[in-house]
């Protein structure tokens, strides 16, 4: 039999805590017999302070772009301007739009309030809030555009129910706060019942984010499978993680259509950073996952079972459950690598198929709407914060077939008939609306802009007011 040839790796040791727990994952891995060609890349605060704003350097782009396939330890993200976070970076740059975490609880052997808690979090990873698209618009007000497709949406989401079926679970449940952001949370949640319609044999549920934030952290074992935007499932995925045992205990896939990228959920925790006392069992369970998704499901059995085993002896870290006599990373590695070839007793034993097929769902092809527009909404910096004083300085260019309709700050009415107890920044939207839906054009919105700059009005952005198939395209102002 010839032996099948050594999988193409990146690996990034990263800061803080990294270096340390990437050294214990590769020694479990290479104990373990994994099949691995090694490149490794430098990432992270080093990379940030020799003038590489995004903390990568070209040179590592091609590694990943060759091999596609990355192990990352945690890096820490510079705080303030100027930086861009290196994992948003590449977990877009390489279309990794799906993050996987699985959050399971291993009692009675390490210390949890919900013993039979097994939840994975599917955590759309490319959008929402994280998009990175923030401005500041006046002297008081910043803006953070937060941009949700359907077909991102509707990749994630058909994920998430191709991830439950592949894996035997039977819900799936949808977090979003579709009550308040009706569009953008509304149209994860509409196309999550969409796509539910095709998966009949799986239970499928929705909850606001809210609640379903309290439920996950107090009733953690109603949940199986939970998909949701990018920040409710950043949030929510280290919450599920550390109820369920620690932090420093789950491991993550980054997954796309042509690469992935495996990681501990946890991040570089530079305190404990150097110490040899954190725990390195994220990483480890972060390239189990990767050995699978390599066609290394042999190796993965293996090395996730010693690693059951270990955590059954009573071998712990110091974060997993305040144990008697912790070990260090290294000698929990060693001691997972000491256990190769051995099954736990009393936690589940896991099962890998030698080969797993990857998971593959497109976006649906779709005939485009067809757009017209009722108006625009026109932001402006007015510093002296007195809607009727803009009301007055607007009606000066109102004289077009764009009448100025609504004036709101932060959303709430202000014009016509605000209430006095409403405060205001300097921050106004002004909306101006055809006499008819669906009839504004823009070249009225170019000249109703010029008439407003001549009216010295401050303008900072605008917005068209759009129907698709005549459905509203946007939100209406509150008090309309
Ligand atoms: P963190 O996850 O690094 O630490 C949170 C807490 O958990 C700390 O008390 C820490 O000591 C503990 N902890 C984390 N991992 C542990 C482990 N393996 N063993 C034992 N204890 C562990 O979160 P933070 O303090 O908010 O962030 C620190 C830095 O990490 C920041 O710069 C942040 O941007 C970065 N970060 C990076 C990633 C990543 O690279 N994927 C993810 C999250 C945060």
């Amino acid at each position: 039999m010839t032996a099948s040839p050594d999988t193409p790796l990146t690996i990034a040791r990263g800061d803080g805590i990294g270096p340390e727990i990437m050294d214990a994952a590769l020694r479990v891995l290479d104990a373990a017999g994994a099949r691995l060609a090694i490149e490794e890349i430098q990432i992270g605060q080093a990379v940030y302070h020799r003038g590489h704003s995004a903390g990568i350097e070209p040179d590592a782009w091609e590694s990943l772009r060759r091999t596609r396939l990355f192990l990352k330890a945690p890096i820490t993200t510079p705080q303030g301007g100027g930086f861009k976070s290196l994992n948003v970076t590449v977990r877009k740059s390489l279309g990794l739009f799906a993050n996987v975490r699985p959050c399971v609880a291993y009692s009675p052997f390490l210390p949890t309030k919900h013993p039979t808690m097994d939840v994975v979090i599917v955590r759309e990873n490319e959008e929402d809030l994280y998009a990175g698209i923030e401005h500041r618009q006046t002297d008081e007000v910043v803006q953070c555009l937060k941009l949700v497709s359907r077909p991102g949406s509707e990749r994630i989401v058909r994920y998430a129910f191709e991830y439950a079926r592949r894996h035997g679970r039977s819900k799936v449940t949808c977090m979003s706060k579709d009550n308040i952001m009706k569009l953008t949370d509304g149209l994860f949640h509409a196309v999550f019942d969409e796509v539910a319609a095709e998966y009949p044999e799986i239970e499928a549920e929705h909850s606001i984010v809210d609640i379903g934030a309290a439920r996950l952290a107090d009733t953690p074992e109603i949940f199986d499978v939970v998909v949701m935007p990018n920040l409710y499932g950043d949030i929510l995925s280290d919450v599920a993680a550390q109820v369920a045992g620690s932090v420093g205990l789950a491991g993550s896939s980054n997954i796309g259509r042509d690469c992935a990228m495996f990681e501990a959920i946890h991040g570089s925790a530079p305190t404990i950073a150097g110490q040899d006392v954190a725990n390195p069992s994220g990483l480890i369970l972060a390239s189990a996952m990767m050995l699978v998704h390599a066609g290394q499901g042999d190796v993965a059995e293996r090395l996730h079972n010693a690693w059951l085993r270990t955590v059954e002896d009573g071998v712990a870290t110091a974060d997993m459950g305040s144990p008697a006599s912790p070990v260090g990373t290294q000698a929990f590695a060693d001691a997972v690598a000491a256990r190769l070839g051995e099954e736990p007793t009393r936690l589940p034993v896991v099962r890998y198929p030698q080969v797993e097929e990857a998971i593959r769902v497109e976006p649906s092809v779709r005939v485009r709407a067809t757009k017209t527009m009722d108006g625009v909404d026109v932001f402006v910096d007015h510093p002296d914060r007195d809607p009727d004083a803009l009301a007055a300085a607007l009606a000066a260019a109102d004289d077009g077939p764009l009448s100025l309709a609504l004036i709101t700050n932060r959303g709430v009415k202000v014009w016509p008939d605000g209430l006095p107890e409403t405060f205001c920044t300097d921050h106004f939207r002004c909306r101006f609306l055809a006499a008819d839906p669906g009839t504004a054009t823009q070249a009225q919105v170019v000249a109703l802009l010029h008439r407003l700059e001549q009216a010295g009005v401050d303008v900072v952005k605008t917005e068209g007011l759009y129907r698709f198939d005549g459905e509203l395209g946007y939100s209406l102002g509150q008090g309309q």
